[in-house]
């Protein structure tokens, strides 16, 4: 497909990053050039219409800090509701917490009690894929608020470290490396 060969080539390349050994890949180097970030644009939200006809989903959670900027675009296009997942600390109110394993270290993120409508049907949202960690620690996060996760949509899978495995949800990608 074209278009995913434009946001391919637009996505920068930063080797050593954060540390020695990762190649990290940024998808903010996409939203430098408009026509390029609508074409970003155009094709998530092709694709998350596809994901939505197959797991009907009715709540949108992005994750900090790339699920972000993909995340609202496509709720607000859908016309449902879009709930952050944070680094902990960062999120006002009662919230609940999972301590995970990342690809360089440990974590924990957040989400607020009050923000996932209970019983809601969910597509999680990031630009990138490693060993899985972050989303299925995301997805653990809406199943204590009460929900369920229907599907996962990210922009660049990392296929080698299989993170789709460690995620007991669907996980669609654009990008694989
Ligand atoms: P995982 O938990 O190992 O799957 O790592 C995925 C998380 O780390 C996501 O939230 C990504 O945004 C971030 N991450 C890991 N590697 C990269 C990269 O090369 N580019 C951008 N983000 C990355």
């Amino acid at each position: 497909n074209e278009k995913i060969d434009i946001i391919k080539k637009h996505i920068k390349v930063y080797p050593d990053f954060p540390k020695r050994g990762v190649l990290f890949r940024d998808i903010f180097s996409v939203l430098l050039e408009p026509e390029i970030f609508q074409i970003l644009k155009d094709v998530i939200v092709e694709i998350a219409k596809d994901i939505k006809r197959k797991n009907d989903y009715n709540c949108v959670v992005g994750l900090d800090a790339r699920g972000f900027i993909l995340g609202p675009l496509l709720a607000l296009e859908l016309n449902l509701p879009f709930v952050p997942i944070r680094k902990v600390g960062k999120l006002p109110g009662d919230t609940y917490q999972i301590k995970y394993q990342l690809e360089y270290g440990e974590a924990i993120c957040e989400i607020q009690k009050d923000s996932i409508k209970p019983g809601s049907k969910v597509l999680i949202v990031d630009d990138l894929l490693a060993t899985g960690g972050t989303l299925e620690a995301a997805r653990q996060l809406v199943l204590l608020s009460g929900s369920s996760v229907v599907a996962c949509f990210i922009i660049m899978e990392l296929a080698d470290l299989a993170g789709r495995n460690k995620v007991q949800a669907p996980v669609e990608s654009i990008l694989q490396f």
